[in-house]
């Protein structure tokens, strides 16, 4: 109820864009459904542009058209959904998406990514992620990955563009080897 009536208050306004941050934190999985669609109505009806942040990769999955992956307080990959989740080319996103359970691969345990979030008042130097990183080399810890790519798939890491497809496809191997 609550969710509800923050949407209808952001829409008094009639504003271009939503921000919903977090909407379905703490929800059961039928009002998740609703919130979901109410927002996704009333982008349709109303044309408004709609951000939604969230943790849940499942929701983002389900909703989004473009996505953005944030490690410290900064984007590290951005790209269509599907980009993201078939050809993902960060490091951080593929932990991400080796740590939470598919309904396709049934796996004993989930692989969590080693070690903690950085404080954002104390973000390491160099890449955020290196602390963190199996796949860190020498200018990681020192030299600040910028977004790149070629057209709108980017991201931020300093590996060279042949070795992010190398490295994603062995662990896919690795990943569905386990499972099998
Ligand atoms: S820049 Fe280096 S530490 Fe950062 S994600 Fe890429 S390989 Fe890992």
């Amino acid at each position: 109820m609550r969710q509800r009536a923050m949407i209808a208050m952001g829409m008094v306004l009639e504003p271009d864009l939503l921000i919903a941050d977090e909407p379905t934190t703490a929800l059961d999985v039928t009002v998740q459904a609703q919130i979901l669609e109410l927002i996704a109505e009333l982008k349709e009806r109303l044309h408004i542009g709609v951000v939604l942040v969230s943790h849940n990769l499942g929701v983002i999955a389900d909703v989004a058209q473009r996505v953005m992956i944030m490690y410290g307080g900064r984007p590290v990959e951005i790209g269509a959904r599907d980009e993201i989740f078939g050809e993902p080319r960060h490091p951080y996103s593929w932990g991400l998406l080796e740590s939470i359970p598919r309904p396709d691969v049934r796996v004993e345990r989930l692989q969590p990514i080693e070690g903690s979030p950085p404080s954002l008042i104390n973000i390491p130097p160099g890449c955020a992620f290196h602390p963190r990183c199996p796949h860190r080399f020498a200018p990681c810890d020192n030299e600040r990955p910028e977004l790149s790519g070629d057209g709108p798939h980017l991201d931020a890491c300093h590996l060279p563009a042949a070795e992010k497809v190398r490295l994603w496809a062995e662990r896919r191997r690795l990943f569905e080897d386990a499972a099998a």
